[in-house]
């Protein structure tokens, strides 16, 4: 496969022998994260995981998100989301995940929050820690709109490659669609 471009800032172009593909990149990145997420929770990488924060933010949240996030403090600790209750319904964050270094850190929270909430899953459960992992994926992951260099291209394309299941990202979007050579000929009429 070459790649032959980005489109829109949004879409990687390829070609192969086969025909034409478009990779939406974020949807790409978010399955490459999630799965990197979720092997970080295992005990051999924990070590590594968090990034501490040279001041620890403080972040306000809303009656009931707080009351979710208090129950799963210690579970965000694992995937390296270190936040700490502070009164009322402040948090502390400590640490984040290297992934999340430098983005908001509030907004992710939130949303880790009302995923749990609105999906009636309790917290602690399987269930919750993945919607956890892909909130982080998504705010982590590459956004659209964001231009990449071609270093950044192939690196991408090089971790999807080792996704154990790279065509959808973890919300079930497909990151990539294809044209084969055949069906693009059919519709020039090259063919018939
Ligand atoms: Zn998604």
């Amino acid at each position: 496969m070459r790649v032959i471009g980005q489109f829109h800032n949004t879409y990687i172009v390829c070609e192969s022998e086969a025909g034409l593909i478009l990779i939406d990149q974020h949807a790409a990145h978010e399955r490459v994260l999630y799965e990197q997420f979720s092997a970080r929770s295992s005990d051999a990488l924990k070590a590594d995981q968090g990034q501490g924060l040279l001041v620890p933010e403080t972040v306000e949240l809303g009656y009931r998100e707080a009351g979710v996030l208090e129950k799963m403090v210690a579970e965000l600790k694992d995937m390296g989301l270190d936040i700490e209750p502070f009164g009322g319904n402040t948090f502390v964050v400590k640490a984040v995940p290297v992934l999340l270094a430098g983005r908001e850190i509030q907004p992710v929270l939130i949303e880790i929050a009302e995923k749990i909430a609105e999906t009636r899953t309790a917290p602690g459960l399987a269930a919750a820690l993945d919607q956890s992992r892909m909130v982080m994926a998504c705010h982590a992951a590459i956004r659209a709109n964001q231009a990449l260099s071609g270093v950044q291209i192939k690196g991408l394309l090089d971790q999807l490659d080792g996704c154990r299941n790279p065509s959808h990202c973890p919300h079930g979007r497909p990151t990539w669609i294809h044209w084969e050579t055949r069906a693009l000929e059919k519709s020039f009429q090259r063919i018939v």
